[in-house]
């Protein structure tokens, strides 16, 4: 399979290693948004969320807790942005699942979180939440 993400699991091409699990890769993020940002994989492929085991997803978002923790001491960060994507729509362009770990500083500028905010109706959200507890059952 021609998956950049999976060459980096396999080390036929180059990434900076942060952590080496059995489960679990974490490596720099080769065009950090921010000082620290990096990825954490799971090993086997799995395109996005909707693919994933829970149980490697759970691994993932261990890794992630402790790479999140660990680069907030290292640097000095301020607080962490934690962002995962899934789909084209969602502006993934890597399709082997990743979490994105991106330290902050306050007014480093940074846009990722700043979405504008809607006007949620109580009926329209009672009405969505029932229809995800559809296919929740
Ligand atoms: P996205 O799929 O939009 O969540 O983002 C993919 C991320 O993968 C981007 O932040 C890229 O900078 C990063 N990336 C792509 N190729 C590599 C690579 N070879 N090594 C490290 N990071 C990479
Ligand atoms: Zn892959």
């Amino acid at each position: 399979m021609d998956c950049i993400f999976c060459k980096i699991v396999a080390g036929e091409i180059p990434a900076v290693t942060v952590l080496d699990e059995d489960k679990v890769l974490a490596f720099m993020d080769i065009n950090p948004a921010s000082r620290g940002h990096m990825l954490v994989v799971p090993k086997k492929h799995a395109e996005n969320i909707f693919e994933i085991s829970e149980a490697d997803l759970a691994a993932v978002m261990g890794a992630v807790k402790r790479c999140s923790g660990a680069v907030k001491e290292a640097l000095g960060a301020e607080g962490i942005t934690v962002l995962q994507l899934n789909g084209k729509a969602s502006d993934q362009l890597v399709p082997h699942l990743h979490v994105h770990i991106m330290p902050r500083w306050e007014k480093d500028g940074m846009s990722v979180s700043q979405w504008e905010m809607g006007k949620g109706d109580r009926e329209v959200l009672q009405e969505i939440a029932r229809k995800v507890q559809e296919h929740l059952a």
